[in-house]
């Protein structure tokens, strides 16, 4: 059992929740790390009592920095601040809740530190697969899963003799707001419509690629580098209820789910204090009140993100990167009112056939094959 912890994106959906979790474990917070929320990150200092806080933001740091002058906390701020935050000596486990690229730097030092590393920030194993896979065997570090579906999965493989075992990973998927829309009916969905997720309460670019089921596209990349399977075997099943958090089945055709209310706080204590388990602030689940659970096939001719995803991580190299970055440009647009929602699946299908794709060997590949990508979604707008 850990007894220290450094938190990246603390002030975020995933954050506050995992601070929830260690407020009722017996866990020392080493770094705290947000953008700009200074408010929040100080209340957060004076509850905690890190060594270190860092503030993306350089004149936000400054401003915490007089704000917290009667604490003991240092205060840093942008990428460095953030590889300091994920590399402290005397931390046992980084918890990378950050959103997007920005955190595929900070979950390499923290490898490279030998650290284990519990990851909420699947933008960066989708974009640098190979090298935090790489990173992580070389370092001898374990990485836990965050996200809700690959904690089923990991939880569900727990006693399975081996990899060569398990035949198929099955995601179960929520469908989002639009389940069921035609792409006619799509086409003026606003952004309230798309922020208004049915079952989970998370921050607002995974809220967004939950409604373009991009957010599923990028789990089975995910799952791909945690699991080591290959895209044929890992299925998507829309599930509205969010009661099953994915499911594996065997060789032997038996299926093994796990299944709890759709809250994070599940799986971040799990990512946390693995391989034990201890009381949870979270309501316990009663299958009778749930009463009835569905299911049904994903529609990947209108919800095109899910496609290019899977064309994505079939062609490998750097082309999930493309997808990625892609997505987080066109993602953002979509919620700056400057372009449509059908546009970001059109954006990112195109990205994969335009921009050019190659082996990526270094770090540098993976962070040039992302801003190509995005230049591609700002250059198609402007023609
Ligand atoms: P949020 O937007 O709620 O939080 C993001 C955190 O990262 C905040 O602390 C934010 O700081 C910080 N941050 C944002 N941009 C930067 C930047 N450029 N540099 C430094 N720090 C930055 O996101 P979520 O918590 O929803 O998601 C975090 C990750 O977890 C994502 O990868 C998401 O896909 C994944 N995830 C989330 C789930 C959820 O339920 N929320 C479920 C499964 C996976 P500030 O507050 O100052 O802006
Ligand atoms: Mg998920």
């Amino acid at each position: 059992m850990i007894s220290t912890i450094s938190i990246l994106g603390s002030t975020g959906s995933i954050g506050t929740q995992a601070l929830d979790v260690i407020s009722k474990l017996n866990i020392k917070v080493i770094a705290l790390t947000a953008h700009s929320n200074i408010k929040l990150l100080e209340q957060q200092i004076r509850k905690f009592n890190p060594q270190l806080a860092v503030v993306f933001d350089e004149k936000k740091a400054k401003q915490l920095c007089d704000n917290i002058k009667d604490t003991n906390t240092k205060v840093l701020s942008g990428m460095e601040g953030l590889i300091e935050a994920a590399t402290q000596e005397d931390c046992d486990l980084v918890l990378n809740a950050l959103v997007g690229m920005v955190g595929l730097k900070p979950t390499l030092s923290a490898i490279k530190a030998k650290k284990d590393v519990a990851l909420a920030n699947k933008e960066t194993l989708v974009a640098g697969g190979s090298l935090v896979m790489d990173a992580v065997k070389r370092n001898c570090v374990k990485l836990y899963p965050v996200d809700s579906e690959h904690s089923a999965i990991f939880q569900c493989l727990q006693g399975a003799p081996d990899n060569k075992s398990l035949k198929k990973i099955i995601l179960t998927a929520s469908g989002g707001p639009f389940f069921g829309k035609t792409k006619k009916e799509l086409r003026n969905v606003t952004k309230a419509q798309a922020l208004n997720h049915p079952n989970w309460s998370m921050g607002a670019k995974i809220t967004i690629d939950s409604a373009t089921m991009m957010n599923k596209g990028l789990e089975i990349i995910e799952a791909y580098w945690l699991f080591n399977v290959p895209v044929e075997n890992i299925d998507v099943v829309i599930h509205r209820e969010s009661i099953i958090h994915s499911l594996i089945m065997y060789n032997d055709n038996s299926v093994i789910a796990q299944l709890g209310v759709p809250d994070m706080r599940i799986p971040i204590q799990y990512a946390i204090t693995y391989p034990n388990r201890f009381k949870s602030p979270v309501k316990e689940l009663d299958l009778a009140d749930v009463g009835m659970m569905t299911f049904a096939k994903p529609d990947e001719k209108t919800f095109r993100c899910l496609s290019a995803c899977k064309k994505a991580l079939k062609i490998g190299k750097t082309a999930p990167a493309i997808v990625n970055g892609a997505n987080e440009a066109a993602n953002q647009l979509f919620r700056d009112d400057k372009i449509t929602f059908l546009q970001i699946g059109e954006l990112v299908e195109k990205s994969v056939e335009n921009v050019k794709i190659v082996e990526p060997k270094t770090l540098d590949d993976v962070l040039k094959a992302d801003l190509l990508a995005r230049e591609f979604v700002i250059n198609s707008i402007n023609m």
